[in-house]
Order: structure tokens, then C-alpha cells, then sequence
């Protein structure tokens, strides 16, 4: 698997939920991808932007997970692109993988932390897992966002917990409306009021801030720091 350049051909832009968009791209040669490995998008002339591949390899479309950030460069780019379009990209890139991070080398628990989105490197490791590795290790899906009434793959994660009983998934809200009866707070709130799950790998994705203070916590919960691997999304 070498890094290289590629035309992605558009084949559906779909706005999910507000400023959320789902983007599916056609490579123009098949692209050798890991879970958790992303792209640069060329923008414009010497602009680039990193986006997260959020659908597991081996399929014939790669799927990005974009939140639509007024008035950012990539964010307008992504926002704009419609079916049929074409733009280049080089990669894959990057070292959040399972893969590069020994998690294949044995069968102990792992602890997906997403916020935002955060969850597009995330989703491709977890379907990845499932589906293509066909694994009955124990899976635990942490995925924060704000708001419940801007949510989104909580559905398709709650229907992979009824194929998948390897599988426990806790959406969590930060400031919820008056009809969301699940959990509130942050993802590390959640996480102290659970067991330790012992020899546990964690994966961590989404803003700086958000990926500094779940680490921080997961620390001081007794987490192994060495068994702690994040990808920053700036
Ligand atoms: C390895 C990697 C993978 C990434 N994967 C994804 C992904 O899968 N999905 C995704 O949506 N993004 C992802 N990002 C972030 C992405 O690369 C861009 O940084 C993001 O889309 C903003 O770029 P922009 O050009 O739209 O905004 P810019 O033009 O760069 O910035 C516009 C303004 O928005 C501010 N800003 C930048 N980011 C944010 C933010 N998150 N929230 C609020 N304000 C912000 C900037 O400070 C600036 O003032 C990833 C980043 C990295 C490093």
C-alpha cells in the first residue's frame, strides 16, 4: 500500500444532518486504504485539506464524513461539490489504524472514543472489524455529539448492536433537548461511571481540545496511556 495521487469522481454529497455532509467519492483506480488512514484533498492551487476515510476498505466508493465549517476553504469545497464532479486527492495517509497500532495482534476489548466528526475514521475501523474481519472481540462505542436533535449514525450504530452483540454503543449528548432520554455529558463522564475494561486498546478522535481531555481523563481513570492512540482533527 503506497501513497499515491487519485481523481475522485463524486457520486453523492448528502447534507445528513445540519452542516453535516456525506460525501461518496468513486476512485479512479482502486485505492489500498486502512481503516483509520485519510486523504489531502487538493482544494485549489497549493491548498490542501486531510479528511478521514469513514467507510472500511474493500468497497467500491470511499465515503467522508465532513463537517461544514462557515466560511473554511475545504468546508465551502466539500459544501459545493455535486454528483459528477472531479477533484484529486493523494494518500492514503496517516497511522490511526488498527493495523499500525498492533491491535491485531491479539483479541483484547476495544474503546472507540468519537466526538463530532470524529467518528469518520472510527466508523470505517468499527465496520472494518465487523464486517471484513468478521471479529467477536469485545467493541465499545463511545460517539459524543452537542445536540440529539443534530444526530447522526445513531440509528445505523444502534442497528449494529442488534447484528453484532460484540457490540455496545453509547451515544452521548452534551446539551440534550427535553426529549432525549439517553446519556448526558461528555464521553468521559460515561466512561468513569463504567467498569475499567482491562487490557483495553482506545482509539480517540476529534478536535484537539476534545481528544486532549478524554485522554486526560481515560489517564486518571487508569487507563494505560501507552494503550492510547488519537487522531487530532485541529
Ligand atoms: C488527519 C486529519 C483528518 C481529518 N478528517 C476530517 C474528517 O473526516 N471530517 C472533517 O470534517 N474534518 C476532518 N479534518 C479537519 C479538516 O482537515 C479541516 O481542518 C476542516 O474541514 C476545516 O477546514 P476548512 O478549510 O473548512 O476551514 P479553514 O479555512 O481551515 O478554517 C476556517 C476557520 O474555521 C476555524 N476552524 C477550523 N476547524 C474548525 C473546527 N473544527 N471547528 C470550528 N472552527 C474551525 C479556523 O480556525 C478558521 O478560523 C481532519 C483533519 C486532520 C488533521
Amino acid at each position: 500500500m503506497s501513497i499515491g495521487n487519485f481523481e475522485f469522481e463524486v457520486v453523492e454529497n448528502q447534507l445528513i444532518v445540519e452542516k453535516i455532509r456525506l460525501l461518496r467519492v468513486k476512485p479512479n483506480i482502486p485505492v489500498d486504504f486502512q481503516a483509520g488512514q485519510y486523504f489531502s484533498f487538493k482544494i485549489a492551487d497549493k491548498v490542501n485539506r486531510s479528511y478521514s476515510v469513514a467507510s472500511p476498505p474493500n468497497r467500491q466508493t470511499i465515503e467522508f464524513l465532513v463537517e461544514i465549517i462557515e466560511g473554511g476553504l475545504g468546508s465551502t469545497f466539500i459544501d459545493n461539490l455535486r454528483v459528477g464532479d472531479k477533484f484529486d486527492a493523494i494518500g492514503p495517509l496517516g497511522f490511526f489504524t488498527l493495523e499500525k497500532t498492533g491491535a491485531l495482534e491479539d483479541d483484547n476489548p476495544i474503546i472507540f472514543v468519537a466526538t463530532g466528526s470524529g467518528i469518520s475514521p472510527i466508523r470505517s475501523m468499527l465496520y472494518d472489524l465487523l464486517e471484513n474481519k468478521k471479529t467477536s472481540r469485545e467493541i465499545y462505542l463511545y460517539f459524543g455529539l452537542r445536540y440529539d436533535e443534530r444526530a447522526y449514525f445513531f440509528e445505523e450504530f444502534g442497528n449494529l448492536v442488534s447484528i453484532y452483540p460484540n457490540l455496545k454503543f453509547y451515544p452521548v449528548i452534551s446539551r440534550p433537548s427535553a426529549k432525549w432520554n439517553g446519556f448526558v455529558g461528555y464521553c468521559q463522564d460515561v466512561i468513569r461511571q463504567r467498569p475499567l475494561i482491562h487490557n483495553a486498546r482506545i482509539y480517540v478522535c476529534g478536535s484537539n481540545k476534545n481528544v486532549e481531555s478524554i485522554i486526560n481523563n481515560l489517564v486518571s481513570f487508569g487507563y494505560d496511556k501507552n494503550k492510547i492512540f488519537h487522531e487530532k482533527f485541529g
